[in-house]
């Protein structure tokens, strides 16, 4: 996880987090939030429809496709993807201006968009959320009750591929237990030591 810089070791400062649909990234990466206020989470643009709950510019960017679209051409994404019928990117900016300003940064994002930033920027360290099971997945997902059964389907033939693609991550995290994840997380996202995770 950490390699040498300049003065000695440094501590990759953008982490990645992917991990199937349902496989509770939000809730980790909600506790994370929790434990640690000073990580930089990235808020992405979409043009999926908001769930119940979701607020606009805390949880995402709702955006129509032509707005989208105009951020891409205008070099706005740092990467993007089309997930689910859905576009989604993160706008470049935040994360340049907190990774400059020596602030650790969290991307929760899928497969694609994952490996778009590796290319980018091949000192991101990339983690992969996986479930205790392929059956644990499938009950979240079609447990949620937030979408129809065909959207369901879709999300399941992502989420094969998405942990068929674990080996290119740099660490897996299995979600057996919210907050143990969400302390595995933090070790990674920040370092374990004195201004790390155990602060
Ligand atoms: P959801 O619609 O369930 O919120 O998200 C669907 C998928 O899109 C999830 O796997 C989520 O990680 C991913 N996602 C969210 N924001 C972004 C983004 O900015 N870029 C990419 N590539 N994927 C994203």
């Amino acid at each position: 996880v950490e390699g040498p810089g300049p003065g000695g070791l440094v501590r990759p400062r953008l982490t990645v987090v992917s991990g199937p649909s349902g496989v509770g990234k939000s809730s980790v990466l909600a506790e994370l939030r929790r434990l640690r206020p000073d990580v930089f989470f990235s808020v992405s643009v979409t043009t999926r429809a908001p769930r119940p709950g979701e607020v606009d510019g805390v949880h995402y960017h709702f955006v129509d496709r032509d707005t989208f679209h105009r951020m891409l051409a205008a070099g706005e994404l740092l990467e993007h993807a089309e997930y689910a019928g859905n576009l989604y990117g993160t706008p470049r900016r935040p994360v340049e201006e907190t990774l400059a300003a020596g602030t650790p940064a969290v991307l929760e994002i899928e497969l694609q968009g994952a490996r778009q930033v590796r290319r980018a920027m091949p000192e991101a360290q990339l983690v992969m959320l996986a479930p205790p099971s392929w059956e644990a997945l499938v009950d979240r997902l079609a447990g949620r009750g937030t979408e129809d059964s065909e959207v369901v389907r879709r999300r399941l033939d992502v989420a094969r591929e998405e942990l068929a693609a674990a080996e290119e991550f740099d660490a897996v995290v299995v979600n057996t237990d919210v907050r143990a994840a969400a302390a595995e997380l933090l070790t990674l996202v920040v370092g374990p030591g004195p201004g790390g995770a155990a602060r």
